[in-house]
């Protein structure tokens, strides 16, 4: 699993500036989604070989009651509570501030380590920079300049020097499925739905709050492992929702797994909460299944309006299978599990060299990439790049002069003709030559 980097610092020491510098260097396989709206305080990166996820806290305010800014406070302690890392963020132009050692007391008491990053550096001496800053007692400070990268790269690599690595996953040959949804949704009816008379074939404890759980089991004589979200623990004999919804540990799933069941509760709205989730989906270019959960006990009107709303503000899923099912009366689950197979089998498809030249010539014989001044693009040849999600690469000459619309209708063309059902797919254009 990523390592988890949490940015804390009142406002305006630059956090998110460093944020946007840690999350620029991934490739965004959907940077060009319309109408997708993200959550920007979460994000992945990778400093050499090491990924992780960075969370912007947007600010430090341990002081306040109530209102917004308490339920930002809340949202703060509770990344703090579940970081790997903590980067604890001062400005040299300011100094040291009061509010900076109420901070300080507080990180002082995490069990994971903090660093003391001292921003706005650029220019100046670093024993200069640091100097008032030894008094918050979080160790060495380092000097930062976030917003012209100076020291960035050396902050992560120390921050991350002593987290153990992520140990790979042993590459498992089947579905293993994240159930991801706000809290209610109806995520822990759902893995006990599933796993219902089946036989549970292994159940590991959790250990750490790095482990996550997973669970084998078998469904129409086939293997599948649902991994743990947000807490759905084992209480006796069921499995509860036992903890608060944690964005972090939903982003460790998506992360983890490789194909998401989104569940949706068709009896109540379609909240951004629930879009911002299909966002962070989207971002991981992860296969998806999507479940409208309570579809019992619904009238028709209700059951129309629902389905409306989600064509409305879900658009950008339309790439996955919508299935309408009852967790708690365990119907539409078998169709619900075929999708699966299907979105399983698509997302690591292995797209052969001449069959994709083959369907980008008829693509281009039929709609022209067009003419930009003088340039017409030409497309000739393409090749698999990867796969979970696909990634297909196409050569030929002024390809850097292709419109976004012109690349989403290469991609659709090879999704529709490979047929591939509820996996992202993404081309990418060679511009070396
Ligand atoms: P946040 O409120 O902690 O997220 O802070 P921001 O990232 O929004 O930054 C606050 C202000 O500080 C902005 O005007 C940034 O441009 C500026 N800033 C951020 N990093 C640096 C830096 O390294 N050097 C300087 N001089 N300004 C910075
Ligand atoms: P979680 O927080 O996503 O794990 O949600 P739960 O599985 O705990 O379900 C939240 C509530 O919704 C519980 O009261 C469930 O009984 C109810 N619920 C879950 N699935 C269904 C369903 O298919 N139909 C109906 N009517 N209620 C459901």
């Amino acid at each position: 699993m990523k390592p988890t980097i949490v940015l804390v610092g009142r406002p305006n020491v630059g956090k998110s500036t460093l944020f946007n510098r840690l999350t620029k260097t991934r490739d965004a396989i959907v940077a060009d989604i319309p109408g997708l709206t993200r959550d920007r305080h979460y994000g992945h990166g990778k400093v050499g070989s090491k990924p992780y996820l960075v969370v912007d806290t947007g600010g430090f305010e341990p002081v306040v009651k109530d209102g917004i800014m308490h339920e930002m406070a809340k949202q703060t302690l509770q990344a703090i509570d579940e970081a790997d890392v903590i980067l604890f963020m001062v400005d040299v132009r300011t100094g040291c501030t009061a509010q900076d050692k109420i901070i300080a007391d507080r990180l002082r008491r995490c069990s994971c380590p903090v660093h003391l990053v001292v921003n706005k550096a650029e220019g100046m001496r670093r024993e200069v920079v640091t100097a008032e800053f030894h008094e918050l007692a979080l160790g060495e400070p380092m000097a930062i300049s976030a917003s012209h990268g100076e020291g960035v790269t050396d902050l992560v690599e120390i921050a991350l020097e002593h987290i153990p690595d992520a140990t790979e996953e042993e590459e498992t040959k089947h579905p293993r499925i994240a159930l991801i949804g706000r809290p209610n949704a109806g995520k822990s009816t759902l893995v006990n739905s599933f796993l219902g008379e089946e036989r549970v074939i292994a159940f590991d404890q959790p250990g750490t709050t790095r482990d996550s759980i997973h669970i084998d089991f078998e469904r129409n004589g086939k293997p599948y492992t649902l991994i743990d979200t947000a807490g759905v623990r084992r209480r006796g004999k069921v499995f509860e929702a036992i903890e608060k919804f944690s964005v972090i540990k939903t982003l460790q799933a998506i992360d983890d797994c490789n194909v998401v069941i989104l569940v949706l509760d068709a009896q109540a709205d379609i909240s951004d909460q629930d879009a911002h989730l299909a966002g962070f989906i989207l971002d991981a270019g992860r296969a998806l299944v999507v479940a409208v959960n309570k579809w019992d006990g619904m009238s028709d009107y209700q059951r129309d309006n629902i389905k409306r709303e989600i064509g409305r503000k879900l658009q950008f899923l339309e790439f996955a299978k919508f299935h309408y099912i009852s967790a708690l009366k365990g119907t539409g689950l078998n169709p619900l599990l075929v999708s699966v197979d299907a979105a399983y089998a698509a997302a690591m498809a292995k797209l052969s060299t001449p069959q994709l030249t083959r369907i980008l010539i008829d693509a281009v014989a039929a709609h022209q990439p067009p003419k930009t001044g003088p340039f017409r693009p030409k497309p000739r040849y393409a090749h698999q790049g990867g796969m979970n999600p696909p990634l297909i690469v196409v050569h030929g000459s002024a390809l850097d002069k292709i419109s976004d619309s012109y690349k989403r209708y290469l991609e659709k063309t090879f999704v529709q003709a490979f047929k591939l059902q509820g996996t992202p797919l993404k081309v990418q254009f060679n511009v070396g030559h």
